[in-house]
Parts: structure tokens; sequence; C-alpha cells
């Protein structure tokens, strides 16, 4: 089954409106909390049946996330959803926001009941004007009939949410960069702890969430957490969009059940281009290792099995890569884009990823010497676990994948100064 959860107004003549979303149960589940028949506690422990795992990429419990907020705390506390979607490969939060706004918003409504937060902030990517316009609009018309603003629906539940555009820098997805930036200053991540839930936005307790995470959350209160767990496997509940890009015959985004088989997913993606044969999948967004043809077409779709095989299921964003690719040439491209999105806060980052970026173009303009090899190993290793933020393994850990699987490709290349793939 596809499309039950995130996606379910997709069929839908305009599934970005209000009575589109109403058509299909949406916002029965806030109706529930302000008739009293849903408390804050009861919210939390159907999330935490369901097994909703943050879908932004790193795949935390959000039942449990949520239970870590000091909710009884006096004073202002905030609930911020990250639709900063910059990982490369990952599109799927901006149809979320064009095609289902509604969802969102109930979900952001829920969590600001759930965590006394009576503020929140959905933090769009700089690019996202069309997602932007269409959230926007989608807040006039949940204004218009007090599902949020003051005195929801006649209750003493006030709940506003406001769209901010970012500045369009990869590290703003860092949850604390994002916060630095939502608070008008230079988007760099932030020590932690303190994290979000004490230390947030203007120094108050902040939840952040991705915008799948919240959107999923509505659906979640409305058929019980075991019928959401029901959907996917155990310790990884649910369904979840997949970007598929890259050589297939029609990429884009599908919300299928956790647990599907890669095969199945690849299927729907109209299978290879051109029939070109299938090399490798980067299965979890630029930043999660690269995986054999063999070993993904094996794989099931979850974070369970994708991060036994080596690499994780991230954002889900899914890059399918053919036959044709040079797997030094890939490396050169990825390694770049971390150098050039590294903060520079922190040594280890910012010398680390230029580093790599410089030694593997090297190798590409066939200057490469055989002992670079281990020395970008050692030196990928070095930066991870020693960052202020997620980027650093984030830039280390795809390099390390190359290097396990297609080792073979880079002293080819060394040797003779030339690709292995492309001649
Ligand atoms: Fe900045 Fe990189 Fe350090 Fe993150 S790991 S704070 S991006 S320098």
């Amino acid at each position: 089954m596809a499309n039950e959860v995130c996606f379910r107004t997709l069929d839908l003549e305009t599934p970005w409106s209000l009575e589109a979303y109403e058509s299909v149960g949406g916002y029965s589940s806030l109706r529930k909390i302000i008739a009293g028949e849903l408390d804050h506690e009861k919210i939390i422990d159907e999330l935490k049946l369901s097994a909703l795992r943050g879908r932004g990429g790193a795949g935390f419990p959000t039942g449990l996330k949520w239970s870590f907020m000091p909710r009884n705390m006096p004073g202002q506390k905030y609930v911020v959803c990250n639709s900063d979607e910059g990982e490369p490969g990952t599109f799927k939060d901006r149809d979320i926001l064009r095609f289902n706004p509604h969802q969102l918003i109930e979900g952001m409504a829920i969590a600001g009941y759930v965590m006394n937060a009576t503020v929140g902030y959905n933090y769009m990517r700089g690019e996202f004007y069309e997602p932007f316009d269409r959230m926007e609009q989608a807040l006039k018309e949940a204004r218009s009939k007090n599902l949020i603003g003051d005195n929801i629906l006649g209750s003493d539940f006030c709940f506003e949410l406001h769209n901010h555009l970012g500045g369009g820098a990869y590290i703003c997805g860092e949850e604390t960069a994002l916060i630095e930036s939502l608070e008008g200053k230079k988007g760099q991540p932030r020590f932690k702890p303190p994290f979000p839930a004490n230390y947030g936005v203007f120094g108050r307790p902040t939840n952040v969430n991705n915008t799948e995470s919240y959107a999923s959350v509505p659906a979640i209160l409305e058929n019980g957490g075991q019928w959401f767990l029901d959907l996917g496997k155990p310790n990884n509940g649910g369904t979840k969009i997949f970007s598929v890009s890259g050589h297939v015959t029609n990429p884009g985004n599908f919300e299928i059940n956790l647990g599907t088989p890669f095969k199945d997913l690849l299927e729907m993606a109209g299978g290879m281009l051109a029939g070109n044969q299938l090399k490798a999948v980067i299965p979890g967004g630029s930043s999660s290792p690269i995986l054999p043809a063999e070993v993904m077409m094996e794989l099931t779709m979850d974070y369970d099995a994708i991060g036994k095989a080596g690499s994780m299921l991230g954002s889900g964003a899914v890059m399918v890569i053919d036959e044709s690719v040079c797997m030094v040439e890939l490396a050169a491209r990825t390694a770049h884009f971390y150098y050039e999105e590294s903060c520079g806060q922190c040594s280890p980052c910012r010398e680390g990823t230029g580093w790599m970026s410089r030694v593997i173009h090297r190798i590409l303009e066939g200057e490469g010497k055989p002992e670079d090899i281990d020395n970008l190993d050692r030196v990928a290793g070095n930066i991870m676990g020693r960052t202020i933020c997620a980027l650093g393994d984030a830039a280390a850990m795809p390099i390390k994948g190359f290097l396990k699987n297609y080792r073979h490709e880079f002293e080819y290349m060394i040797e003779h100064k030339r690709s292995m793939v492309k001649g």
C-alpha cells in the first residue's frame, strides 16, 4: 500500500486545500484534543507505540523526543519544523509542503499542545518559493477556521505558526544552526549539550522535528499507534517517502511501507533508465555510504536493514547509479560539496573536507599517489566524531564508503591515470 500517511490527499483534485484534507479525516485529531478525548500522555504513548522515527535523517524515536520537552517549565516554549531539506538527493518535504500543507500544520499544532508551546516556526529552505506560498495560503485557511491562532475552536489552547524562508545554506538544516539562523544570526551549529529541548530558540525549550515527522502525527492519532507500526516493521513503523533520483526511468517521490524490498521501489520508479545495469545505490542522501548493487538488491528499505548493511536510511534520498558512473568522479563531487558547505568552526571539518576534496581531485587529474588512498581513509576517520556537528561525519562517511566498496577504481586511476569506467 502506498500514499497512506503524508501523501494521502495526493489523488484529490486540490490536495493542498483544507476541504481536501478534511475529506480524508484531517484535523480530527486536533478536534479530539480540544474535546478532551486525547491528552498529552496518551499522545506520547501512541507515538512511542507507532515506532515513528525522525524522518530528517537521524531516525531518533519521535515519541521519546517529545517526552524530553520540559512541558511544565514556566515561560515560552517553541516547536520548530525543519523544512530546510538541503541534503543532496532529497526532495520529499517540498512535496508535503506543496501538496498536503494542512497535515503539517495539524501535526505542529498537536506538538504545540503536547509541549505547552504556543508558537511554532516552519523553517523552509531558502529556495522553496512555491512551497512557501502554499504554506502561507494553508495557514490563512486554517486561521480563518480557528484551527490555529488564539483559543483554537473555542478552547483555551492557543498556537500560532509562522513560516520562515531560510538563508539557503546546507548547514542550516542542522538543528542548532537552524535555530541560530531563525534568530537572525549566522547559521552556525551550537555546541551540544545543552540540547534544544532545554536551550533552543531564544534560549527557550524547543522541539525540532522534520516536516515528514510532524506530518505523520495526525494520521497516527487518527488510526492508532499500532496501525502505524503495522504499516512498517518492528522498530521501523509506518510508511516513508523515498525520493528516487538518478538513472531510473521515472524519478520521483514514493510513499511506501518501511520494510519494502529495494527491488520493488526500483520497479515503482520504472526500473533502470534505458535498460542499463544497476551499479550501486546511495540509499539515504549524499552523506550515506554507497552500497553495491548486489547488496542493495537483497535489502529492504528500513532503518535497521540499511544500517546493518553499513549505510543509513537517512532522509530517504535514494540515488540510483548505473554502470556508466566513475566512482572517483562521484567521490570528488561529493567531497567538494561538503568542503563548500562546511561552516568552518572546527578544524577537523574545515581542514579535513578541503584536504579530502583536493586529494581526490588530484587523483582525477592523474597526479595521484598510491599512498593517497590510505591517507584519505585515515583523514576521513580522523574527522568522524571529532566535530561540533554531524556535518563532519556526513563528509567522512561517504568517502569511507567509496574507498571500501570501490577501492579498485581509485587504484586503477592512480596507476593508469585514467578512469577504469570511462577509459
Ligand atoms: Fe561547522 Fe563542520 Fe564543525 Fe559542523 S562539523 S560546526 S559544519 S566546521
